[in-house]
């Protein structure tokens, strides 16, 4: 007998890189191995050396499939078995390696947008919904929008072993989120790819009220003007900052320390600065700020951490269009080499 092992990931598209995969048949009694595609037709690789490697880092059952089929996320691999340059993967795995006695851990908040055709979905054909306000965590079919979506994506998610913890609609009408940890990195980045791409893989198989596909995108500014944009915020705790409040101030402050700020906000995804504007829940893209329970900072310490006095702190930062592996890899250098100083 055979089961289908689905290859899946991470291409070379600028500025955002999507995701891709292909099926492989494979007897009952192997397991998902090295594999490779056509780089030159995603950005990777040229025509004349076009063959990147694909090396299983993550397999799972496949929730879609069901059976004994399997989803199989890959990182990209030269042909001398070398990370290829997109692969963001190895050095996030290797600032995790060397911070390892520190464990940090994250959990990421995935807010993303349905659209039906070219509107989010369940936004009239002209002009636009009431406006924000009634939305977020919303319930009522005149509110929210896509939730058989979400709820096949949250069911996958769990079949599929991924540490996910929660889901809510968010504020702007046709987003929601979902989030996965908290775990450790790269594994915590992992999940979130894969979720990603069950997400739009599940979203194919439903129709909006106008008859068409339902697609998600991760795009930060969906809809320009009063209209919220769409983040990865991403929680994060040390072992110290798990014991201490005083570590998870001073983690607050290593991520405001001279040149941090620029250096993480250049590579929290493709049009950040669309999003992070200083309005609807953000702090404005070229400034630095953390408070407790501060929706309008760029770091919030949540009040349950203040009252405990130990717990964790949220980079409120990220764009949901970042790559998981470079923002969690940035915060382990940021905050744990100033741990050791
Ligand atoms: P928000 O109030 O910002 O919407 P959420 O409930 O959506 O918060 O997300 C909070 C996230 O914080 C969850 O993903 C959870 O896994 C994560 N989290 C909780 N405790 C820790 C911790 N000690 N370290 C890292 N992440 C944590
Ligand atoms: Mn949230
Ligand atoms: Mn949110
Ligand atoms: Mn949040």
């Amino acid at each position: 007998m055979a089961y289908i092992a689905e290859y899946i990931w991470i291409d070379g598209t600028e500025p955002t890189a999507k995701l891709r995969s292909k099926a492989q048949v494979l007897a009952d009694d192997k397991e998902p191995g090295i594999w490779g595609f056509d780089g030159s037709s995603t950005n990777q690789a040229t025509g004349d050396q076009s063959d990147v490697v694909l090396n299983p880092v993550l397999v799972t059952p496949d929730p879609i499939r069901g059976g004994d089929n399997k989803l199989v996320l890959c990182e990209t691999l030269l042909t001398d078995m070398t990370p290829h340059p997109t692969n963001t993967r190895a050095k996030c795995a290797a600032s995790a390696e060397q911070y390892g006695d520190l464990d940090t851990w994250f959990g990421l908040e995935q807010e993303y947008t349905f659209f039906e055709g070219i509107a989010p979905l369940g936004w009239p054909d002209n002009g636009f919904p009431a406006p924000q306000g009634g939305y977020y965590c919303g319930v009522g079919s005149d509110e929210i929008f896509g939730r058989e979506v979400v709820n096949a994506h949250l069911q996958a998610c769990i079949d599929a072993g991924l540490h996910i913890s929660g889901i809510n609609a968010e504020v702007m009408p046709g987003q929601w989120e979902f989030q996965i940890g908290p775990v450790s990195a790269p594994r915590v980045a992992d999940e979130l790819w894969l979720a990603r791409w069950m997400l739009y893989r599940i979203a194919e198989d439903f129709l909006g009220p106008k008859g068409i596909p339902i697609s998600a995108t991760l795009d930060p500014k969906p809809v320009a003007g009063d209209w919220n944009g769409a983040g990865c915020h991403t929680n994060f705790s040390t072992t110290e900052m798990r014991e201490s409040y005083d570590a998870c101030v001073a983690a607050a402050e290593a991520l405001g320390a001279p040149g941090k700020p620029e250096l993480h906000i250049s590579n929290y995804g493709p049009g950040v600065e669309l999003r992070l504007t200083g309005a609807h829940e953000t702090q404005r893209f070229d400034q630095f700020s953390y408070g407790v329970s501060d929706r309008g900072a760029s770091i919030r310490i949540p009040w349950q951490v203040e009252k405990a006095g130990k717990g964790y702190i949220e980079d409120r930062r990220p764009n949901a269009n970042c790559d998981p592996y470079v923002t969690t890899q940035l915060i382990i250098d940021t905050v744990c080499s100033a741990a050791k100083s």
